[in-house]
């Protein structure tokens, strides 16, 4: 198999990274041998944390894998940076029916843009479908209990940019 076969970009905001995005690395890890998880800095989303924070988050949070996981930021078009990472696939998670039309009008647009990189869906175990990090932003903000949800070095991070408390 050659390299390339072997490796997948998991592009996103991560803005923080949860444990529904973990358990997606974890199962695109069965798959592949390498998992690059490339956070976009040309979002248009407007973030919470600064990139090097959800670079940070996102080591912590998958440092079990070793070096099987890259965490790298991007900038610009995501197939010529899946192309220069000599990666054939792109990685998205599936959560519910929500996902799927603005996922498929990117997967086709993408292969419209270069028609060798595919696409691969993959679905979290079920308590995590219902988790964004949106959501979780939300559930933060007002004080709630996120523990379940993200790795403790976010839930950490969360508390001191909304309450000021330090860790
Ligand atoms: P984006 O800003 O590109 O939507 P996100 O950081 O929100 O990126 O998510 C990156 C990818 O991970 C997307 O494909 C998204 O659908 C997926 N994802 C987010 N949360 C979950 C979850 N709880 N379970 C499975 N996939 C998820």
């Amino acid at each position: 198999m050659s390299a390339s076969r072997r490796r997948i970009v998991y592009p996103g905001s991560f803005d923080p990274i949860t444990y529904g995005h973990v358990d997606v690395v974890a199962r695109a890890l069965q798959l592949f041998d390498e998992v690059v998880l490339a956070i976009a800095v040309d979002s248009t989303k407007k973030p919470l944390f600064t990139i090097e924070e959800r670079q940070a988050f996102a080591e912590k949070a998958l440092a079990t894998h070793g070096a099987k996981v890259r965490i790298v930021v991007f900038h610009g078009l995501l197939v010529e940076f899946v192309q220069e990472q000599n990666a054939r696939a792109i990685l998205r998670g599936l959560r519910a029916v929500s996902d799927f039309e603005f996922e498929f009008q990117m997967a086709l647009m993408n292969r419209k843009l270069a028609d060798s990189i595919e696409t691969l869906f993959l679905m979290p175990r079920g308590a995590y479908t219902y988790l964004s990090s949106t959501i979780i932003k939300e559930i933060g903000r007002l004080g709630g209990d996120v523990s379940a949800f993200v790795p403790p070095v976010v839930q950490e991070a969360m508390r001191q940019k909304f309450h000021g408390v330090k860790p």
